[in-house]
């Protein structure tokens, strides 16, 4: 594909072999800055592997990953982050101990710290008090994501979807320029499917680009601008969703019948 405006993130020719399984073979796609980017593909495709790859959690054996015009090689998880590139992961981080503002308010620090007092210490004691801007703008955020009245409850009390919601109040919190989401409606309640993905909405309104891995394809076809399709470690096929139920290359390899998104209640 070749990106009409900026980009966000251009992958090229990434790799990643474990033993003689090709997780990730020769994968190369552009997600384009301010546009949702679906990522999609059967079990074992190498979303998550590549998803790895681009954040630093693995080192590639071959390929290129340039994010906002800058090269990633080599870099750490934290430098990652702290360039503006968060990922999350296919089972919600919250701090259990902290409560559901404190988890919201500390986004905002800079990751290394963040990782380093997680799950231990409170906000009074992690070396400053928050601001009272940051407060209320977490409290906006939680308002938002209708989580005002659970702000004090302890983070690792909520549900699964509730813990969700947290993460992306968390990412609103960070105003990452992209984040990547890995199986956002895993494990969640599919009522909040409208929630979640009017979140995403919230996301690029805030001026955070998003890629998202999801197995719940009417969620992917109601919240992005084109999907990038994987199978076997490479891409096979990318466009608007809906370009893809014709794609016979995609249709063999995966999607096979393709329903549509149905609001809830509608
Ligand atoms: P997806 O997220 O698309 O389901 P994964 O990236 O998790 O796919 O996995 C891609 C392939 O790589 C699978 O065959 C998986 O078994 C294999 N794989 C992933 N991680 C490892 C690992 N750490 N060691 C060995 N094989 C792995
Ligand atoms: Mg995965």
């Amino acid at each position: 594909m070749t990106a009409a405006g900026p980009v966000a993130l251009d992958v090229r020719g990434l790799s990643k072999h474990f033993g003689g399984v090709r997780a990730v073979d020769d994968c190369s796609f552009i997600a384009p800055k301010g546009k949702v980017t679906g990522l999609i593909g059967p079990n074992g495709a190498g979303k998550s592997t590549a998803i790895d790859l681009i954040s630093g959690f693995k080192l590639p054996d071959a390929g290129s990953v340039v994010f906002e015009g800058k090269a990633l090689q080599g870099l750490s998880p934290h430098r990652i982050s702290r360039l503006g590139l968060i990922r999350t992961f296919q089972t919600p981080r919250e701090w259990r101990e902290l409560t559901v503002l404190e988890n919201v308010v500390l986004a905002r620090w800079d990751e290394s710290r963040e990782t380093f007092w997680r799950g231990v210490l409170g906000l009074r004691q992690a070396g400053r008090e928050a601001t009272l801007s940051e407060l209320s703008e977490a409290r906006g955020i939680l308002q938002e994501f209708g989580l005002i009245a659970l702000r004090n409850e302890r983070a690792g009390n909520l549900s699964g979807g509730q813990k969700r919601l947290v993460e992306f109040a968390r990412i609103r919190m960070a105003k990452p320029q992209l984040v990547i989401l890995d199986e956002p409606m895993g494990g969640v309640n599919p009522v909040l499917g409208e929630r979640m993905a009017l979140a995403i909405e919230g996301f690029i309104t805030a001026g955070t680009s998003v890629i998202v891995v999801e197995h719940n394809l009417p969620f992917i076809e109601r919240v992005t601008d084109h999907v990038v399709v994987m199978s076997q470690g490479s891409v096979i096929a990318n466009g608007p969703f809906e370009s893809l139920r014709s794609n016979q290359a995609v249709v063999d390899a995966y999607l096979g019948e393709m329903p549509t998104y149905e609001q809830p209640g509608a």
